[in-house]
């Protein structure tokens, strides 16, 4: 599929937007005890991409999505900063929450839990990984523990969660239970459900490396939540699979937003080391920190090209399996370079938060852990290896 004129005009909306009214709230010292942006903060950021009619720009008036190549222009522009994804309501988990909703959900579904996501009143959170001390799901989602079991009309859901991003705040979730029962019923399934609601409890929110995701990632203990058979998100037993639809377009955007940051980290290093003198010259102009940069421009540049081919092979219609974890582990491991060079290069400023080189750094480090740490994906790239060659065989 190709890029249509439209989508490139909405980049350059986007663009123009995030570089002149949203860099400068980069220094807002509206962030909540996590270092997050607060709700307040957002909202008027949101209202301001709005007045500007770049707010969820990737989906149109009529609610059809740009195809993946178009989102991809769209969704690195509103990366440039971390504030102009959230300003545009282009961010994780909210972006892939609303694309599995529109893709799996019934329509009374999507007017009650899409609508508000998609007009940028809500955020939403993504229920799947269960805490590492209980031996529950996650980076092998099999190991679900939290159960579902009927009940009349209604299901009745149990367990523990953990890391689940933007809980702490949010209207809309997205809970994944497993059902133990032996007929159809049984296995992964997925529900939508409003919050706050009493009988889910975050019991922590902890401390991590990154700062840029509203709400934080909490730890949610889920106690007898009751939930209508009608907002069951598509058939039981089919949890894994819609999770599987969300997972390549998300990972793909995640690639894409923070492409997006890393460009920026660049030009900002760019502008350091052009200016800075050292040992009678300009930074770039010596060897080490020259080829540092021009290393950035070459990532950079097959960055781009890896999430258009991923893009593309989505936009002919396949889940891109295979395809969205290779450039989930290509980009992320060479974002995690990027962004190590920049620092590098800026010297002390660089790990100061006088410049967003050091968020844009703290954030892609855990981005090469969640959805999907780089070997989950490398081990089952290498397991279709074996596949392949057995089948030669
Ligand atoms: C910032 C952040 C945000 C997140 N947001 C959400 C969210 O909104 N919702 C949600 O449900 N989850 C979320 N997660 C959870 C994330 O998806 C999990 O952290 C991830 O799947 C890994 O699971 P785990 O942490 O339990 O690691 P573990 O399962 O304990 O794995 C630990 C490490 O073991 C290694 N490993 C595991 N399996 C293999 C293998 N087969 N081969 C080689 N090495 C292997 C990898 O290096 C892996 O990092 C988030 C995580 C982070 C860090």
């Amino acid at each position: 599929m190709s890029i249509s004129q439209e989508a490139l005009n909405v980049a350059a909306r986007v663009e123009a937007f995030v570089r002149e009214t949203i860099i400068p709230f980069e220094q807002d010292p509206r962030r909540d005890h996590h270092g997050a942006p607060t709700d307040a903060l957002v909202m008027e950021l949101r209202e301001l991409a709005r007045s500007a009619g770049v707010l969820t720009p990737h989906i149109r008036s009529d609610g059809s999505h740009f195809n993946q190549r178009e989102t991809a222009i769209i969704l690195i522009k509103s990366g440039l900063t971390p504030l102009g994804m959230l300003a545009c309501n282009t961010q994780a988990p909210d972006e892939g929450n609303m694309y599995l909703i529109g893709k799996v959900g019934h329509p009374d579904l999507k007017e009650r839990f899409l609508k508000p996501l998609v007009e940028g009143r809500a955020r939403s959170a993504f229920f799947m990984t269960e805490p590492a001390d209980l031996n529950g799901a996650g980076a092998d989602p099999s190991m679900m523990i939290t159960t579902c079991r009927k009940d009349g009309n209604h299901w009745v859901i149990n367990g523990k969660k953990a890391f689940i991003t933007g809980a702490d705040g949010a209207k809309v979730g997205i809970v994944m239970a497993k059902s133990e029962a032996a007929d159809s019923a049984g296995g992964a399934c997925m529900f939508l459900v409003e919050l706050p609601d009493p009988a889910i409890r975050i019991t922590a929110v902890p401390n991590t490396i990154d700062s840029s995701m509203p709400g934080s990632h909490a730890e949610i203990t889920i106690d007898d939540l009751r939930v209508p058979a009608d907002q069951m998100l598509g058939e039981a037993g089919e949890g894994f699979k819609y999770a599987q639809i969300r997972l390549s377009p998300a990972r793909l955007s995640h690639c894409m937003r923070w492409l997006g940051g890393c460009i920026r980290a660049q030009e900002i290093a760019v502008d350091y080391t052009n200016r800075r003198m050292a040992f009678g010259k300009h930074l770039i102009d010596h060897e080490g920190v020259g080829f540092m940069l021009a290393e950035n421009m070459i990532d950079i540049k097959q960055c781009e090209l890896m999430i258009d081919w991923c893009a593309s092979i989505l936009d002919a219609g396949s889940l891109g399996t295979v395809e969205s974890s290779m450039t989930k582990v290509a980009v992320s491991e060479a974002l995690m370079r990027i962004a190590d060079k920049c620092m590098q290069v800026m010297g002390g400023t660089g790990v100061t938060d006088k410049t967003i080189v050091e968020t844009i750094f703290r954030e892609v480090r855990a981005f090469r852990i969640y959805d999907g740490p780089t070997e989950v994906h490398k081990w089952s790239l290498a397991k279709k290896l074996r596949r392949d060659w057995r089948s030669t065989q």
